[in-house]
């Protein structure tokens, strides 16, 4: 891992914090983001303000949380970070305090499928009950709603992300915030109706066909 390449990293993440700032999913020094590069992680420090991030503000560590580079103390969601690269193939995380997700953690267990755009996301999404920011509970729980998904939300907290890159965990995180906002939209006037198990695989049937996005499996 050369210096340059680690430096371009650092560089990227900062832009997906002001990109994360612009569509409003963070406020003052909420939300953090890291990106895998080999067997290191880059990642955003605790306190760090995403709108204007700086590639000084993201520090590097080993799978294990070590420090390998850089002065500054990594996130304390660094172990949210750190089990999605231990246990899945993502290069890149993204943690939001998007305000459809929270609002939506307020009053529904889960986000049911209400478009089909989901799939793209692993499905239904359950929401994860509330722990105190940077406990091993809420990492521990994050993780487990992550299996086989691209993304989770956190009750009365926000949203998390994965993705193939910071580009790809950005756009989910997006995806999740808009899909939130859908059924928040609808939730006023009726139970908000999610697609049925043979509309979801009709959908899959198509997808794989026409080869449009990636299909993960629908395992809920
Ligand atoms: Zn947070």
């Amino acid at each position: 891992m050369s210096d340059t390449d680690l430096e371009e990293v650092r560089e990227a993440i900062a832009r997906t914090g002001h990109q994360l700032a612009a569509h409003n999913l963070v406020l003052g020094t909420a939300g953090n983001i890291s990106a895998r590069i080999g067997d290191l992680v880059a990642v955003t420090a605790t306190g760090v303000t995403l709108a204007d991030a700086t590639a000084r503000d993201v520090t590097v560590v080993d799978l294990s949380g070590n420090q390998h580079s850089g002065r500054l103390r990594p996130t304390s969601e660094l172990e949210i970070h750190l089990g999605v690269y231990r246990s899945s193939d993502a290069r890149a995380v993204v943690h939001a305090h998007s305000p459809g997700a929270v609002s939506l953690s307020l009053i529904a267990e889960e986000l049911p499928v209400v478009h089909y755009q989901q799939l793209l996301l692993g499905g239904a999404l359950p929401i994860v009950p509330f722990a105190p920011f940077g406990t091993e509970e809420l990492a521990s729980a994050t993780l487990t709603a992550l299996q086989h998904k691209k993304a989770a939300i956190l009750a009365h907290h926000g949203s998390v992300a994965v993705g193939a890159s910071l580009d790809a965990a950005l756009d989910n995180v997006l995806l999740l915030e808009w899909l939130c906002r859908i059924y928040l939209d609808a939730a006023p006037i009726a139970r908000p109706a999610p697609l049925t198990d043979t509309q979801l695989q009709a959908v899959i049937e198509v997808a794989i066909r026409t080869g449009y996005g990636s299909t993960p499996a629908i395992d809920s």
